[in-house]
């Protein structure tokens, strides 16, 4: 079976598994770099496999405006393509149409809309993407979703998760005539549902209850999260979902993965995160440090010989002061923005596997108590 998660011990709710792909396992819970454009910003592969990264995510809709997913295909698909042989997951750029794109409109077939690279008008459906994220060929693909905004009124929210579970019903039509259309590939790829359904607990626990009774799916994500709610919201919406879901598949919160949200998360059972806030925070000058953010461009930092956070491990750390990173920022030296875009993904990866160690002594409360105490204590403003 290419695909397959066993779950090797749980703490409470919080669960430690592996989810086998057929590029390697991803040992959970776990945090996905993001390289959107098919590469983690200022991060080489080498480094991401130094980090122990094992799965990262890039995202089908700018893929398919640049280079283009047929490309990607003719150059022996998005792995071979940017060089990174481990796990990967695309988004289906349902986010990216109703965030990025301009002169949306959606119908019940699919949403036309306007590049935001060059204007171009173009039409996503549940099938095109899902043929654009075969071209790509990443092991994990995600549904064409219809997103709303984070406070949408509950009939908006109810309107577009029940789209959004039609179109799941026409992406599963489609990935099963491609995997039957070419027996090659068949059974590389697998397709995740997003739960949707805004704010509301009775739309959540539908929309939950829809998608289970389509398919046996290989993995579940929840979409829709940490998008402008109060964070108790976010945590009850993952209980409600959670009760429905099936223990035996993995869990995927998109788009998160704050420290403090990785933790919540993983508490409330979530096995796979994502977010970009790691690297674009590096390029923007903060860190995260077990004692909370900090912004190396402050002048406090002008003579400091201590690393980023004494207690990380990532190759920032073991070599350069704060002193010398704040002058590479100040100086604009693009090292300064590899480096620390390299220690905060380092830190997210670093965080998840000592969750996992806790979870596996039965000691995750203790251990989250501790870590959020500790990082809470001096939080810095960035
Ligand atoms: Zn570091």
């Amino acid at each position: 079976m290419s695909f397959s998660f066993s779950l090797d011990c749980s703490d409470g709710a919080a669960r430690a598994g592996v989810f086998t792909t057929p590029h390697g396992p991803v040992e959970t819970p776990a945090f996905m770099p993001v390289g959107t454009l098919a590469a983690v910003k200022a991060l080489d592969p080498m480094d991401l496999t130094a980090m122990g990264a094992g799965m990262i995510l890039s995202n089908a809709y700018h893929l398919h405006l640049r280079p283009g997913d047929e490309l990607i295909r003719e150059m022996g698909g998005l792995h071979r393509f940017m060089g990174w042989n481990g796990p990967i997951l695309t988004d289906s750029g349902g986010f990216q149409v109703f965030s990025l794109a301009t002169l949306r409109s959606v119908s019940e077939d699919g949403v036309e809309f306007q590049s935001h690279i060059d204007g171009s008008r173009r039409f996503f459906t549940p099938e095109s993407v899902i043929g654009i994220e075969r071209n790509l060929g990443a092991d994990v693909i995600m549904q064409f979703d219809h997103v709303i905004p984070g406070q949408s009124d509950e009939a908006t929210a109810r309107d577009a998760s029940e789209r959004s579970v039609r179109w799941l019903a026409r992406c599963l039509a489609e990935f099963n005539k491609l995997d039957a259309a070419d027996v090659s590939q068949r059974g590389s790829q697998a397709l995740f549902p997003v739960v949707q359904g805004g704010t509301h607990a009775r739309i959540r626990r539908d929309a939950a209850e829809s998608v289970m009774g389509m398919d046996d799916w290989k993995g579940y994500a929840v979409g829709g999260l940490s998008v402008g709610e109060d964070k108790q919201t976010m945590y009850e919406m993952l209980e409600v979902v959670h009760e429905i879901l099936p223990a035996g598949r993995p869990r995927y919160l998109m788009g998160v993965g704050f420290p403090e949200d990785l933790i919540e998360g993983i508490r409330r059972g979530v096995d796979l995160f994502d977010c970009v806030a790691p690297t674009r925070m590096g390029r923007n000058g903060t860190v995260f440090t077990t004692a909370g953010r900090l912004n190396i461009k402050r002048a406090e930092n002008r003579s400091d010989q201590r690393p980023l956070d004494p207690g990380c491990a990532c190759a920032a750390c073991a070599r350069f002061s704060r002193a010398y990173l704040r002058h590479l920022f100040v100086s604009d030296e693009i090292l300064g923005l590899r480096l620390l875009s390299l220690h905060n993904v380092h830190f997210l990866l670093s965080l998840v596997r000592s969750a996992r160690l806790a979870i596996a002594s039965g000691t995750f409360d203790a251990w989250s108590s501790d870590w959020l105490a500790r990082y809470h204590l001096r939080k810095m403003s960035v």
